[in-house]
Formats: C-alpha cells, sequence, structure tokens
C-alpha cells in the first residue's frame, strides 16, 4: 500500500533537493519537471538576481558588474536573499529545490550553519565541449522565459519566426564568459559537496532530455519512499 501510493505522496512529503551541474547541463529543464512532479518551491539564485538587475534594486546593480563578467556575486548580496527564502512557509510546507546555490565551499557551510540541509543533493555532469557548445547557443524569448537552443531545441515552427526576431542570448552566454564560469564550477564542486557527504547522486545530463528525467525521478522517488518510511 505504501510503495504503490508513494507516488502520491511525495507531493506531500516537503522534500529539500539541491540541484548542481555546470552552466546550461540542463538543471532548468529538470527543474521544471522537479517542480511540478514534486510541489516544491523552485529558488533559482541566477533569477532572482537577474530579477534584482532588472528591477534595478540596489542588490541588482552592484550584482550586474559581476554577472556580466561570468563572475560569482559577493557573499554578502546573496546569503541573507536565499535564507530568508528558505525560511518562508512556502518552502517550509512544500519542501524546496536550490538551483544555483551553493556555488561555493563559504555558501556550503553556510547552510550547515544555518541547518539549511538538502534530503539530496543531484549532480548532473556533462563534458565541458558539451556545455560550451550548449551555451553559445543559448537563446531566450524575452516575451515567455522560454529557453531555446538555436541547433537542439528551436521554437516550434508555427512561432519560430517570431520568437527568432526576439529572441535574446545572456549577456553571460558567450564562449569567453562561458569559460570563466565553467573554471569557477570545477574550482569549487568538492569545496560544496565535502558539506553533503551521502546525499549525492550523480546523473549524466548530456543524455536524451527523458532518459535524465527518469534518471532524477528514480533518485527522487527513492527518497520520497525513505523519508516516508522514516515517518509511518
Ligand atoms: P545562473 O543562472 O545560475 O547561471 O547564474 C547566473 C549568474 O548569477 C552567475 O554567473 C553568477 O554571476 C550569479 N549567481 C547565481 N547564483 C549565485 C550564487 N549562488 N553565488 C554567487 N553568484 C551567483
Amino acid at each position: 500500500m505504501l510503495i504503490s501510493s508513494f507516488i502520491f505522496y511525495a507531493h506531500f512529503v516537503a522534500l529539500k533537493v539541491i540541484i548542481i551541474g555546470p552552466p546550461a547541463v540542463g538543471k532548468g529543464t529538470q527543474c521544471e519537471h522537479i517542480k511540478q512532479h514534486y510541489g516544491v518551491v523552485h529558488l533559482s539564485t541566477g533569477e532572482m538576481l537577474r530579477q534584482a538587475v532588472q528591477e534595478q534594486t540596489e542588490i541588482g546593480i552592484t550584482a550586474r558588474k559581476y554577472m556580466d563578467n561570468g563572475l560569482l556575486v559577493p557573499d554578502s548580496l546573496i546569503l541573507d536573499m536565499v535564507n530568508a527564502r528558505i525560511m518562508s512557509s512556502d518552502c517550509k510546507d512544500n519542501g524546496w529545490l536550490l538551483d544555483g546555490f551553493p556555488r561555493s565551499a563559504a555558501q556550503a557551510e553556510f547552510m550547515v550553519k544555518h541547518n539549511i540541509l538538502p534530503d539530496i543533493v543531484i549532480l548532473l555532469l556533462a563534458p565541458d565541449e558539451v556545455v560550451v557548445e550548449r551555451i553559445s547557443g543559448r537563446r531566450t524569448d524575452p516575451a515567455t522565459g522560454n529557453v531555446y537552443h538555436v541547433t537542439y531545441q528551436p521554437p516550434p515552427i508555427d512561432i519560430a519566426e517570431e520568437v527568432k526576431k526576439r529572441w535574446v542570448q545572456r549577456s553571460d552566454d558567450t564562449e569567453e564568459k562561458i569559460k570563466v564560469r565553467l573554471a569557477q564550477y570545477h574550482a569549487n564542486l568538492q569545496g560544496i559537496l565535502q558539506h553533503f557527504k551521502g546525499m549525492k547522486v550523480s546523473i549524466k545530463g548530456d543524455e536524451a532530455k527523458e532518459i535524465v528525467t527518469a534518471e532524477v525521478t528514480r533518485a527522487l522517488d527513492e527518497v520520497c519512499k525513505s523519508i516516508l518510511y522514516q515517518t509511518v
């Protein structure tokens, strides 16, 4: 009974997930799936910062200088923002999915110190050359927020002309900036993971989207099951 209905119950487990991976490995696609399937609150620090830049808040104005150069923004701008968001009632009730945070050992340490601990850390893997190709072809439609790839994920044929006229490339998605972002990612990864020993599940991110989604679902269902077993 418990096993056959745990997929239903998964919506009632306040799951806490960190997703980590190099830029453009497919975190956005998986986050969309996880959010819908497990009902968690998706917290993307990149999105929060882009929003702040767009609204020209104090944080946004300072963060922009770093973001435009592919550099991490200082912790002073981001730690309180994330902490406040995680402590809010929607995250407490529904669980959370951290995407883009922690990005350094110091940010992981902050989480541990504040007892913000995930149930699982999903690490999406892809070789650097795949990442560079994926990012340099990435485009966003400002009207809908939909993300496309010029070759691998073009807009649907009926709206392609229209979307291509307005789509934009993120200022940090150029090949030069990607190299900086990837170098930072590799330099920080082990420092982050050492704080979450025994929680990591590695999944190949350069497979077909459906295969990656199935692997992610399998890993998260396992965690939901173990949480449910602990509570009965
Ligand atoms: P993303 O959309 O996750 O690739 O983030 C875009 C940019 O936002 C990054 O290149 C950083 O400049 C900044 N950023 C996002 N999350 C963080 C974080 N946790 N710490 C520092 N900077 C971040």
